[in-house]
């Protein structure tokens, strides 16, 4: 199945038996476990990104006082 690897943000690959993650973009090649660990560690740096990014998704027309001239 597809994940996001959590070294490029590409595209990773784990395998069926949950055994391995594999990137193609960057070769990178960790055990599942590892990639959980990994994952876990860097969600507390990514954690303000991902909250910016979830909020910017409700629409704003932008511009719109702009038409008040
Ligand atoms: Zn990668």
């Amino acid at each position: 199945m597809k994940i996001k690897c959590p070294k490029c943000k590409e595209n990773a690959e784990l395998t069926m038996d949950f055994s391995l993650v594999k990137c193609g973009s960057c070769d990178l090649e960790m055990s599942y476990g590892e990639y959980v660990k990994f994952v876990a560690h860097n969600e507390v740096k990514y954690s303000d990104i991902l909250g910016d990014y979830t909020g910017s998704t409700e629409g704003q027309s932008a511009g719109s006082l702009d038409e008040w001239d």
